[in-house]
């Protein structure tokens, strides 16, 4: 073997019913005594508890998806004018997102308690929108110091955000198999990643169809799929964004696109695309959804879960397949396990438009 992984610190903390406590513990051993906490209008019920264990200076709910400079700016000055001395997120990925956006101007330390699977929380990339482009970079400055993960915070997502919040992140595993830093480390979190998420999905899907046994069996549904998000999203950290990405990015940005929504209709696409010519993957997430085929586990999923299907029931509209085609092929990576063509994508692009099975 010739690799060189690097491991990003952080630490994590799982406590179940405990945020409240977990945080504070987190806050107090950054010696901080003037916290931010960013939560949006949304989320401000699952944030009542953590911010009455706090030392809160400010509370800023102004949150949006994929962090327009404006917003970020505003909340840089709010930082500044209640002089933070920690910031702490709890919510999604737009909300994680926002204190990686202060944090990467001001190299405040981040608690992140996160609400969906999306993943921010773990790692060291931000992202901010400005005139409708989005740009994304690494520092390490936007790594949150903790995450405190308490499963009981997700139990009232609604169900059609958990299951493309909780596809986005088996997006992360599968991605992670053959993105261009991909390596043996990425690969093992990866197929554990996906383990844990297919049973986490699968048990929040049975509880929402049987009530009685719901609620125990919710809980340790929603706790089993965000340690399988947090593994996807240290694997995605280290690996980096191979097609399925590259792919989502470009169609997210071009049609304002949702953004879990869409990574659940086009990865069975990539991962069908690519599995002929990355045997090694297609063994990996085979066994990890203890499947005969990688792409038969993930269809198995995708049904007992009612995934979203199509681009075209997201809004994207026919001719924009065109319109992506060239940018997707200069965003594809060179060393994609299946080669890229214009037809190959054309074809992918109109099976995931119209909501077709992938060939
Ligand atoms: P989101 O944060 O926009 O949340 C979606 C909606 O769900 C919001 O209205 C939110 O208020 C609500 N919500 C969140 N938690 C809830 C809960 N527990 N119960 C009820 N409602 C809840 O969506 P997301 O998918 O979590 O995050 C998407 C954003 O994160 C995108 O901008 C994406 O680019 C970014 N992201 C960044 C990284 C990274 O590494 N930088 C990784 C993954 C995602």
């Amino acid at each position: 073997m010739r690799f060189t992984h690097e491991t990003l610190p952080q630490r994590v903390v799982f406590a179940r019913g405990e945020a409240a406590r977990g945080v504070a513990a987190e806050v107090e051993a950054l010696g901080a005594s003037r916290v931010m906490l960013i939560a949006s209008e949304r989320e401000a019920a699952l944030a009542d508890p953590v911010a009455s264990a706090l030392p809160v200076a400010v509370r800023h709910e102004e949150v949006v998806m994929h962090v327009p400079v404006a917003v970020a700016e505003r909340a840089r000055a709010v930082a500044a004018e209640h002089e933070v001395d920690a910031l702490v997120s709890v919510g999604g990925g737009s909300t994680t997102g926002l204190a990686k956006a202060v944090a990467l101007t001001t190299g405040l330390p981040v608690v992140a308690v996160p609400t969906t699977y999306a993943g921010s929380e773990a790692t060291d990339v931000w992202g901010l929108t400005e005139d409708g482009t989005k740009t994304t970079g690494v520092d390490r400055r936007v790594l949150p110091r903790s995450v405190v993960y308490d499963a009981s915070l997700l139990t009232g997502l609604p169900p059609d955000l958990a299951v493309a919040s909780g596809l986005n992140a088996m997006a992360h595993c599968v991605d992670s198999m053959w993105a261009p830093r991909a390596d043996p480390i990425d690969r093992a979190l990866a197929g554990e990643g996906i383990r844990a998420l297919a049973a986490g999905l699968t048990g929040l899907a049975a509880a929402a169809t049987d009530s009685d046994a719901a609620d125990a069996a919710d809980v340790s549904g929603v706790e089993e799929t965000l340690y399988g998000a947090y593994l996807a999203a240290v694997a995605f950290a280290s690996a980096g964004s191979g097609m399925h990405h590259k792919i989502c990015h470009v169609l997210g940005g071009m049609f304002d696109l949702p953004h879990a929504q869409t990574h659940a209709v086009v990865l069975p696409h990539v991962l069908a695309f690519n599995v002929p010519h990355a045997p090694e993957a297609e063994r990996r997430i085979a066994a990890a959804f203890g499947s005969a085929t990688a792409l038969a586990g993930l269809a198995v999923l995708r049904e007992r879960l009612d995934a979203p299907r199509s681009l075209r029931d997201l809004g994207m509209p026919h001719d924009g397949i065109g319109r992506a085609l060239d940018p997707v092929l200069a965003a594809v990576p060179d060393d994609n396990p299946t080669p890229v063509t214009a037809d190959a994508v054309t074809a992918l692009l109109e099976a995931a438009w119209a909501g077709e099975e992938p060939a």
